[in-house]
């Protein structure tokens, strides 16, 4: 069920229930088990396990290749499927396009396509069973659980009525598509590390290891805490009545995506954060900055505007002029 937005007149059963009394009747504990995912996570942390055992042996530059591996992986996410293709926040040129696609293939998260589609349903239905991640399930369903067992009739639903046309006109997702999963395989335990095995000779076995597996691990662990922690924990200074939180160790994890009140108020927002990465701590918003300085990004879209707006008019018309952020500068740059 995903939220009305306008109550119905007439003999409509409406629910009156909160998220939490909808999800408690409904535990995701008691859902179809999806055992090919749960196969797939247990040798993915087993994996990640044995990858921590071959950290001692790792080379500095193997260690470093690992976490520079973490940030793009999580920058293809963040900039990239999220940013970019789910909320077209900004517009990016085709290299820049191809660049966010490899690292999102780092990063191995399912195609751009379905990542986009269940991300847009996300935010359409938040903390409602249509949510594939409801956070009103709790944190475990939040976090790791979704994975674990089968759609809600609700998601499923609601997922076929996104419209995708444009994702599916952009090449760089479609490609992305069509080579889902090989590429993904691929880049992430591959490619990715096979730099470290040409470039300072490190073994295949510790490359695939900690390059691949362990560092893909905390990937998704990074991901999903936009997810749970996100969504459970922090200041709701833009939107009270909603879960998503305001998280500074979220971002600090996720490359500047914990500031989720905000981006769940204002989706559109570019930054996903209502100041820039001067004030709030932000990579991701820093590289497009930087893609946007060299012309490779435009049009990058800020809701501080929008947001000054509400302020003002919660204050009962009495608007004060203090110090705002403005910047709006940002938009202005591309
Ligand atoms: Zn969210
Ligand atoms: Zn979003």
């Amino acid at each position: 069920m995903c939220r009305p937005t306008e109550s119905n007149d007439g003999p409509v059963l409406k629910d009156t229930r909160s998220p939490e009394e909808i999800a408690a009747a409904n535990p995701w504990t008691e859902r179809d088990v999806n055992w090919g995912s749960c196969c797939y996570q247990l040798f993915i942390h087993t994996a990640a396990v044995v990858g921590a055992c071959a950290v001692p042996s790792a080379s500095w530059a193997t260690l470093g290749w690992a976490l520079a591996l973490l940030f793009l992986s999580e920058l293809g996410i963040t900039g990239g499927v999220h940013r970019l293709w789910s909320h077209r926040s900004y517009s990016a040129a085709l290299p820049f396009r191809i660049f966010l696609a490899l690292c999102a293939q780092v990063a191995n998260q399912g195609s751009i396509y379905h990542w986009v589609r269940d991300h847009r349903v996300h935010h359409l239905c938040s903390e409602t069973e249509a949510d594939p991640h409801n956070a009103s399930q709790g944190f475990l369903f939040a976090h790791i659980g979704w994975l674990l067992v089968k759609k809600t009739p609700e998601v499923i639903a609601k997922g076929k009525t996104i419209d995708m046309s444009d994702m599916l006109a952009d090449p760089v997702v479609y490609l992305d598509k069509i080579l889902f999963p090989w590429s993904n395989l691929l880049m992430c335990f591959v490619v990715a590390p096979s730099l470290a095995v040409y470039g300072w000779g490190e073994t295949w076995y510790t490359a695939v290891m900690v390059c691949g597996f362990l560092r893909y691990c905390f990937g998704l662990h990074h991901t999903w805490c936009v997810n749970s922690f996100a969504h459970l924990l922090g200041d709701r200074p833009y939107g009270p009545n909603i879960n998503p939180a305001e998280n500074f160790i979220v971002s600090i994890l996720a490359n500047g995506e914990g500031w989720h009140n905000y981006h769940h108020a204002y989706p559109y927002d570019y930054s996903a954060s209502e100041h820039g990465w001067t004030v709030q701590y932000n990579p991701t918003t820093f590289v497009i900055d930087a893609f946007a300085f060299f012309g490779m990004a435009w049009n990058l879209k800020k809701a501080t505007k929008q947001w000054e707006r509400r302020q003002a008019r919660n204050a009962g018309g009495h608007h004060h002029h203090h110090h705002h952020h403005h910047q709006t500068s940002h938009t202005k740059a591309a």
